[in-house]
Order: C-alpha cells, then sequence, then structure tokens
C-alpha cells in the first residue's frame, strides 16, 4: 500500500455512515454465513451458487473481486485485505458501496427490484443507480487524490459500456461527457455527502 487516506477523511465517511446508515453491517465473504443478516443476501447468495454450478470463474469472480451493499450488509471479499478504511481501495469501494446502500434505504422496493431484474440492463434502471455509485467514487477520488484525473474516467466508461455489468449503457460519447459534467461537479465541492446532495 503506497498512500493512506488521511484519518480526517476516513473519520468523516464513518461519521456519514452513522448518521445515514445506522443499520449497516460489515460482512466478509470469506467467512461462513456472511448472507445470513439479510433476506437480500440470502437471494443473491442462492444466485451466486446457482450460477456457480454453470460458470465457476463468474462465481470465483464475486467471492474474490466484487463488493457490494446489500440492503445494509455491506460486503467485502475477505476481512484480510478489506478493512482497514485508510487503504484507498477500500475507501474508495465504500465509497461507492454507501450510494447504493443509500439509494436503497430511501428505495428499499424500486432500488432492488430496477437494479437487480434479470432483463437486458439497458431496460432497467441500473445504470441510473450506477451513475450514482460511480459519482461516489469520483468523491472518493477527489478526497484521496486531490483530482479526478482521466484515467478514473476511462476507467469508469469502460465499465458502463463493457461486458462486466453486462453492457449496461453502450453508449460511451454520452456517459464521456456526463462524467466530464459530474467531474467539474465533484471538484468543485458541489456535491455534498454520499448521498448525493448538490
Ligand atoms: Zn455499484
Amino acid at each position: 500500500m503506497s498512500i493512506k487516506v488521511p484519518d480526517q477523511t476516513v473519520e468523516e465517511l464513518k461519521t456519514f455512515v452513522v448518521e445515514e446508515l445506522p443499520d449497516l453491517r460489515i460482512v466478509y465473504k470469506d467467512e461462513e454465513g456472511w448472507y445470513r443478516g439479510s433476506f437480500s443476501a440470502w437471494v443473491v447468495y442462492l444466485f451466486v451458487t446457482a450460477v456457480g454450478l454453470f460458470d465457476r470463474d463468474w462465481k470465483s469472480f464475486f467471492y474474490e473481486r466484487y463488493s457490494n451493499g446489500i440492503g445494509n450488509l455491506l460486503v467485502f471479499p475477505n476481512r484480510q485485505e478489506y478493512s482497514d478504511w485508510s487503504d484507498p481501495r477500500t475507501y474508495k469501494i465504500v465509497c461507492h458501496e454507501v450510494v447504493h446502500m443509500c439509494d436503497w434505504k430511501r428505495h428499499p422496493i424500486w432500488f432492488p427490484l430496477s437494479y437487480v431484474a434479470l432483463l437486458p440492463s439497458i431496460l432497467t434502471m441500473r445504470a441510473y443507480w450506477e451513475f450514482r455509485g460511480y459519482t461516489g467514487t469520483m468523491l472518493a477520488y477527489y478526497r484521496v487524490h486531490g483530482e479526478v484525473g482521466d484515467p478514473v474516467l476511462d476507467f469508469i466508461q469502460d465499465t458502463f459500456t463493457g461486458s462486466m455489468y453486462f453492457f449496461m449503457f453502450p453508449f460511451p460519447k454520452t456517459i464521456r461527457r456526463m462524467l466530464e459534467e459530474t467531474r467539474i461537479k465533484v471538484e468543485n465541492g458541489d456535491i455534498v455527502g454520499f448521498n448525493l446532495r448538490e
């Protein structure tokens, strides 16, 4: 780990979580029964287990690489690498997932339905919710590095247009313009908190 997130920046995130998501629990996928605290996490667990029968690589990817905000559970791949929020990677993940968890809390029926619906993603609101999540990611980059560099926008653009989220928004020029507009807001301090108040 090369740089650390300043203590005060981590404390601000923890304060936000305590105030806005007081029920949040952190669990780790390498620990037995990580999904037991939430009905939605049970559903995800069963789904991943079923798909894993056919696609072991995808299941490994889910377990070893993906973090998720599921209802009130913040789910990391493992405790060893992801328990320190001053690690920039973990900090950025938390900033992304708490946006989803705030949206889920505010729209307890609509968020999971419109996000997870197993339709081609162009027919769901997944891209809308993920754009909010990645706005959290941009806020994290800004707080850690003092800027949101072009490689960050490249990476997010690829995420929207590529296979990782099933081509959820295959319009590179449009997503780029939206990301650049949001970067200006982030860098000007126009977005406050991870519920993304403007
Ligand atoms: Zn997300």
